[in-house]
């Protein structure tokens, strides 16, 4: 089965930066598992496995725009030091929580001063190139409820992969297009996300 619109991918992953710098990776055994076309994951990772199966393996060079975005100078900013009393040693690299107009936004120190600390409330890697090497694991269809909710359910069964009774389908019986609660609307797994 080729990744399309409406189905559920997990795959092993690396990224580093244009430095090599690892920067995230997948778990050993733990692939990281998403609902393609809803956006659960960054736009120019999504659209490079459009058509890829278990077993392939991905390499792609996502640009920031296709990423985390570009870096937007006017969310650096310059505090007066005494906003930050309370906090004893104010160091580079530290997270905050600013509240703005358009709500909270996560903030990190990029500069400590005398008087003065900038802050940064960019997302640490907008601007960055992002270089993925992906390994497809498996490739299912999404169960309709999956769908409806617009993000996985562990297992392809209803909520954690516990289907019992063949209740829901589970992944021996993922015949394309037969993937389907047998139960109908009555039989819902109660998922309250
Ligand atoms: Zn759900």
């Amino acid at each position: 089965m080729q990744i399309a619109d409406g189905t559920v991918v997990a795959m092993d992953y690396e990224l580093k930066d244009d430095e090599g710098t690892l920067l995230d990776q997948s778990q050993p055994g733990q692939p990281l598992t998403y609902l393609h076309g809803h956006k659960n994951i960054i736009p120019g990772l999504e659209a490079s496995l459009v058509g890829k199966a278990a077993g392939e393996t991905v390499e792609v060079r996502v640009a920031p725009e296709d990423g985390y975005g570009v870096t937007n100078p006017s969310l650096e900013q310059v505090v007066p030091r005494d906003r930050f009393q309370g906090v004893e040693s104010l160091e580079v690299g530290m997270q905050f929580q600013a509240n703005t107009e358009q709500g909270p936004v996560s903030v990190r120190v990029v500069k400590v001063d005398d008087d003065d600390v900038t802050v940064d409330g960019n997302h640490p890697l907008a601007g960055k190139h992002l270089n993925f090497n992906v390994t497809v694991q498996e490739v299912r269809t999404a169960t309709e409820e999956e769908i409806a909710h617009g993000h996985t359910h562990l297992g392809g069964g209803c909520c954690g992969g516990g289907s019992e009774g063949g209740e829901c389908c589970n992944s021996e019986e993922k015949a394309e297009g037969e993937c389907r609660s047998s139960g109908g609307e009555s039989s819902g797994c109660g998922c309250s996300h």
